[in-house]
């Protein structure tokens, strides 16, 4: 299949941002593709309503149909049309986040198929904050089924450079706009029991949920990652966000860091191999390898998050083999963060 791809400049006209937004919605109204950006990565939408659409983004993306898709919608109405016995505290968070990067699980209504939710019950839901992704809904019907626009298994774009490595010649359209600037997925909350569960962690914290709600959980599989249970948001047991090079996180002190992955360089060099390096403004300039990226500082996990996806992509462009990242603070988007990265490692963490 032939792929559009429309630009949409920042100082666009109004009434050429609508035309091209209107050709986006109908193209997915008529069961086809269109990937665009969010605040938090590029999706990939087709019509949520519609069966046939969530089986070809399955395909596009090589993505296991067991694993359920995220519906966005542009205004409440949507919510209470998809959404059933809609707890409070879901109206809470609502009120508080949307448009904004946070998904909530909740039981869904017979509108939505079964081949959306990948067979589940509930449904995940998500109004994003980026005014074109808005509006592509509302010109689409109002319900788009979207994932990120990756193939399966590789970090998710947030340039459309990337959207178009991945998915040229699978679907209909891709919109190149800017705007894809958090760089991390949504925070995935279940609102399924009494207490909100995070699922997936992101630039919206449990502190930050838990102000709005009160108790509010992690999901147990996300603190351990060596846990054998079987993860509540069915996408978390994939294998995610890799690069094509072997990654590891590398932690102990500053010092010891910088020898031990300078030394690995050195030794990769030696085997004719190169070596990547995602590093932390304050060492940066110590590290000696092939291709080093500076996440900026230590004390702004959030440069890093914005950043992650763009690097791995990078270093795979570089054909860079082995990379060596440094460990970040566990708290607030430090925690998504490390959460992304540990699993693009696959949970390789290197004590020195
Ligand atoms: P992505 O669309 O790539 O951002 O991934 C969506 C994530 O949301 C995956 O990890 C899914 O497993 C998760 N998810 C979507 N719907 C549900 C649901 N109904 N219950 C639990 N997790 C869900
Ligand atoms: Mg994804």
């Amino acid at each position: 299949m032939e792929t559009e791809i429309l630009s949409i400049a920042a100082d666009e006209q109004p009434e050429s941002v609508r035309q091209k937004l209107s050709h986006a919605g109908d193209i997915i109204k008529n069961g086809g593709l269109v990937a665009f950006p969010t605040e938090t990565v590029y999706g990939l939408g087709g019509d949520a309503l519609n069966p046939e659409s969530a089986r070809k983004i399955y395909a596009a993306k090589g993505r296991p149909s067991d694993n359920p898709l995220i519906v966005h919608i542009a205004d409440m109405e949507a919510l209470d049309a998809i959404a059933k016995r809609i707890p409070e505290k879901a109206r809470q968070l609502a009120r508080a986040f949307w448009p904004g990067p946070l998904t909530m699980i909740m039981e869904k209504t017979g509108l939505v198929p079964a081949q959306t939710t990948g067979g589940l019950d509930t449904v995940a839901v998500r109004m994003p904050g980026h005014p074109a992704a808005l509006a592509l809904i509302r010109a689409a019907g109002g319900y788009v089924a979207a994932p990120s626009a990756n193939l399966s298994g590789k970090p998710s774009p947030t340039t459309a450079k990337y959207v178009i490595q991945d998915m040229a010649g699978r679907i209909e359209l891709i919109l190149d706009a800017d705007g894809a600037e958090l760089g991390l997925e949504s925070t995935i909350v279940d609102l399924t029991g009494e207490v909100p569960v995070i699922l997936r962690p992101g630039y919206i914290t449990q502190e930050m949920i838990a102000r709005t709600v009160g108790e509010t959980e992690m999901d147990i599989t996300l603190l351990d990652g060596d846990s054998t249970q079987a993860p509540k948001a069915p996408g978390m047991k994939y294998r995610h966000y890799a690069p094509k090079g072997e990654l590891a996180l590398v932690e102990g002190s500053p010092e010891a860091v910088v020898q031990y992955i300078n030394e690995q360089a050195r030794r990769h060099r030696g085997d004719n191999k190169k070596t990547g390096v995602i590093g932390t403004a304050e060492r940066i300039a110590d590290y000696c390898a092939d291709s080093v990226k500076n996440a900026g500082s230590r004390r702004d996990p959030l440069a890093a998050a914005r950043q992650l996806y763009t690097f791995l992509r990078e270093f795979d462009d570089e054909e860079v083999a082995y990379i060596y990242s440094e460990a970040f603070e566990g708290a607030g988007i430090g925690q998504a963060l490390m959460n992304r990265l540990l699993k693009a490692a696959g949970h390789k963490v290197i004590q020195v």
